[in-house]
C-alpha cells in the first residue's frame, strides 16, 4: 500500500504518503507514544516490533514522557536513526487543552530534529488513533506547525504518513 508520495515544495518540503512509518527511508520517525514510553498499540506496536527489544531497554532508562513533550532515542532495526516519542492528548471533547498539547508534540518533535541534526522527518497523525482526536483537525495542526517549522528550516523535508485513505484525504484537502 506504498503509494507514490504527494509532494508540496513549501520552502523546504512536505511529503504525503500512504504506507507504513517502520519502513520509512528518512533520518528520523515520530511514534504516537503514551506516557509511560514503555510500548502500547498502533503505530507504537508497529515501531517497537520493527525497531526490535533495544527499543523498549533505551526506553525504559527514560522516566516517561508529558503529555504535549517528544523524547529521543535511536532507532536500533529501523531504516530511521532516530524516533521521536511524543505523547499526544487523549481527545476529550476539545476544552481540555488538546490542540495545545498535539501543536506541542509538533513543536518538540521538530525541535528535536534539529538537535540531532535530523534532515527528514516522518510523522504519523498523531492521537488520531486510540486516543480519538479527530483525523481533519489533528491534521490541520500538524500542517501548520510544520509549515511555520520550515519557514525557519528550508533544507529540512517533513513526511507525513498516513495509514488509511481517511486520514491522506484530510491530509490532501489542507495541502
Ligand atoms: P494515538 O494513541 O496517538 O491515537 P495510534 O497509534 O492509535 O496513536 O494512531 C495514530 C495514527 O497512526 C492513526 O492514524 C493510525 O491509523 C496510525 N498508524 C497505525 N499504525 C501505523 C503505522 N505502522 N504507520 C503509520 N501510521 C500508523
Amino acid at each position: 500500500m506504498q503509494g507514490a508520495p504527494y509532494l508540496v515544495s513549501y520552502p523546504g518540503m512536505i511529503k504525503l504518503v500512504l504506507g507504513d512509518i517502520t519502513v520509512q527511508k528518512v533520518d528520523a520517525i515520530v511514534n504516537a507514544a503514551n506516557s509511560g514510553l514503555l510500548g502500547g498499540g498502533g503505530v507504537d506496536g508497529a515501531i517497537h516490533d520493527a525497531a526490535g527489544p533495544g527499543l523498549l531497554e533505551e526506553c525504559r532508562t527514560l522516566g516517561g514522557c508529558e503529555t504535549g513533550g517528544a523524547k529521543a532515542t535511536s532507532g536500533y532495526g529501523l531504516p530511521a536513526k532516530w524516533v521521536f516519542h511524543a505523547v499526544g492528548p487523549i481527545w476529550k471533547g476539545g476544552g481540555h487543552r488538546e490542540d495545545e498539547l498535539l501543536a506541542s508534540c509538533y513543536q518538540r518533535c521538530l525541535a528535536l530534529a534539529v538537535e540531532k541534526d535530523a534532515r527528514s522527518v516522518a510523522f504519523p497523525a498523531i492521537s488520531t488513533g486510540i486516543y480519538r482526536f479527530p483525523v481533519g483537525r489533528a491534521a490541520a495542526i500538524a500542517v501548520r506547525e510544520v509549515k511555520a517549522f520550515l519557514q525557519g528550516h528550508p533544507d529540512r523535508e517533513v513526511l507525513f504518513v498516513c495509514f488509511d485513505k481517511g486520514t491522506l484525504a484530510a491530509y490532501q484537502t489542507l495541502l
